[in-house]
């Protein structure tokens, strides 16, 4: 069994254990007791000198120094030196890592503290061992709620019953979220709980699925729907024990997720989730001047006609930006919108249908009319707006909302972004770059495991698999600025291991042994491209940010090997370490400990 959350270091184990400790009862005053870190108010002053700094600057690729001045690159190549000065001893620093699609709240949001993820599991056996070794090991106060498992564990046709999860643990309320967050399922004492075992709740959304035995009327413990807080937050919300979290409480938590951001030499994020609620906590760091990573959040998410709710949340967003804060650091200006949801459980929007003759060609989670009044309302408000669109019919139907939005609405800048397009026709490739709107890749996530992966081609054809990922290498090689993120928790927030995975055709471990594609990787650069420079262009924020230019922002990452010399075996990409992640001129985490590895003088110095 491959690990995907064990990998790197247990990257994901140590958010767990952290999470648990402040769910476990570190309380307020341990958050009053953290020393303010400095990072937010005022730009850091530091010199790195001795290596290589690749700009990503086309007019200046590389420089051997480079001096920051309250937070800005203010000095390449000269001959000074200000403030701390640091010698990279032939370490090579890029622009700052940025993660455009991840969600950081969601491990204390949601889950039991350190429960295991369930993405590894391969089999329904392996996933009900998990949970009955958690709940062995966890006083019966608690109710166990995962994360993580995969449809592929079942056979074509089957889904989750109650009755199996009865088997490992009946005493309690238990569930399970699906790893793409959208599935649900649950044990006798949960939907008893939640009062759904025998009928549905009043008001329950049309798009979502309560699964009923149709001889008895009786929950069968499998529930559908599209939108994540929903079914957690109003259908099974009673089965959450947990008192909820205070404010401080979710700042610490959310400070120590993104403390592993940091390790991971991350500098900027973007979550797309359209949580509003978690605008609070980030904006309680800042206030703080402890947020380590500059934030952007999708401030509404448009499930069921939740329109109403736009104009309260960017009105909240426009006083965020008017509250003094430090600027450049939090904004509030996307709005993910949902146009269809993931493969495996057939919930994709494709023109042809699936290979395993299951659930048609997928379906839109909205009517037209509905799907169009949210992206018009949402870029009438200025708003960025996030297609989450994974089939190619629902990325043609993304493209095609943005075209419309454009014609139809007053002219403003825009650049939008379609998230995760899986699956893009070839004649939409050229849309992308006619109306600006950037795609949004997971390279991280493209290979969780060979069993997995085995499951994923039965549903969706080899064909159409293996020309997902040329597709998305032929995107970034003919230059379109695609920018990638983690998925975080789905994935480790890793650049370096999403990096590996573009460049070779395969995970950590070397799989799959022919590659993901055939032929024709991306080089190093191209692929360092998509966690900076593109990322900085999908933000909007490639004027000032994504490069080591003067005057822009002073958010750096130190790799301990030199990645881009000639001598660099790609195959370790993924196991290079970071030595330091430094955000607005500050040092937010560095470890110097492992010995930079060198390679022989580059011929472009
Ligand atoms: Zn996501």
């Amino acid at each position: 069994m491959i690990n995907l959350t064990r990998e790197r270091g247990g990257i994901l184990d140590r958010v767990w254990d952290k999470v648990g400790e402040v769910l476990g009862g570190v309380c307020e005053e341990a958050w009053l007791a953290l020393d303010e870190q400095g990072w937010n108010r005022s730009g850091g002053t530091l010199t790195l000198r001795g290596g290589r700094i690749w700009t990503g600057d086309p007019a200046r690729p590389w420089a051997k120094s480079v001096v920051i001045r309250n937070g800005f690159i203010a000095g390449l190549d000269g001959t000074t030196t200000e403030g701390r000065v640091i010698d990279l001893e032939g370490r090579l620093v890029v622009p700052g890592f940025q993660d455009n699609h991840c969600h950081p709240q969601t491990p204390f949001v949601l889950f039991s503290p350190q429960a295991p993820m369930l993405f590894a599991c391969t089999t329904l056996d392996e996933v009900l061992e998990e949970v009955r070794r958690y709940v062995a090991a966890t006083g019966s106060d608690r109710y166990p709620r995962f994360f993580g498992w995969m449809s592929p564990i079942f056979p074509p046709g089957v889904r989750p019953t109650r009755q199996m999860l009865d088997a490992v643990v009946a005493d309690r309320p238990c569930y399970l979220v699906h790893h793409s967050g959208h599935e649900f399922w649950a044990n006798t004492k949960a939907l008893e709980l939640a009062d759904v075992l025998h009928r549905d709740p009043p008001g329950l959304p049309r798009s979502c699925v309560i699964h009923r035995d149709p001889a008895t009327g009786l929950a069968t413990g499998y529930t559908e729907e599209s939108e994540f807080a929903n079914t957690d937050g109003v259908l099974l919300r009673s089965v959450r024990k947990d008192p909820p979290l205070t404010l401080p409480m979710q700042a610490l938590a959310l400070r120590y997720v993104l403390e592993e951001f940091s390790r991971q030499g991350v500098t900027a994020i973007w979550t797309k989730d359209g949580d509003f609620s978690v605008i609070d906590v980030y904006e309680k760091l800042l206030r703080h001047d402890s947020l380590p990573v500059r934030t952007i959040l999708d401030v509404c998410h448009t499930p069921f006609g939740a329109l109403n709710d736009i104009d309260r949340q960017v009105d909240r967003a426009a006083r965020l930006r008017m509250a003094g804060l430090p600027p450049g650091f939090l904004r509030a200006d996307g709005a993910k919108l949902l146009i269809d949801m993931p493969t495996d459980t057939h919930q994709a929007w494709l023109f042809e249908p699936y290979a395993d003759g299951i659930g048609g060609c997928g379906f839109p989670v909205f009517d037209a009319d509905v799907r169009w009044e949210q992206a018009r309302r949402a870029d009438l408000l200025g708003l960025t707006l996030n297609f989450l669109a994974i089939g190619d019919r629902a990325v043609d139907e993304a493209l095609g909302l943005l075209e419309r939005v454009a014609r139809e609405n007053p002219p403003r800048r825009r650049r939008h972004c379609v998230e995760h397009a899986e699956f893009v026709r070839d004649v939409d490739v050229p849309r992308f770059r006619q109306i600006d709107a950037v795609p949004i890749f997971n390279w991280i996530g493209a290979y969780p495991n060979q069993a997995y992966q085995e499951k994923f081609a039965k549903i969706m054809g080899e064909e159409r698999i293996s020309a997902l990922y040329q597709r998305w290498r032929d995107l970034i090689a003919a230059g379109s600025p695609a920018a990638n993120g983690s998925d975080f928790p789905l994935a480790p927030p890793d650049p370096l291991a999403g990096m590996h995975v573009m460049v070779t055709g395969k995970n950590l471990e070397g799989e799959p042994s022919g590659g993901l594609w055939p032929h024709k990787h991306l080089s190093i650069e191209q692929a360092l491209r998509t966690y900076t420079t593109h990322g900085a262009y999908a933000r909007g924020e490639e004027l000032h940010s994504g490069r080591v230019r003067l005057g822009y922002d002073a958010d750096l990452t130190v790799l301990a090997e030199d990645i881009l010399a000639d001598g660099f075996d790609a195959n370790r990409l993924g196991h290079v370490k970071v030595s330091a992640t430094i955000v607005n001129g500050h040092v937010v985490y560095e470890d110097f400990s492992s010995k930079p590895k060198t390679f022989p003088p580059h011929p472009r110095g």
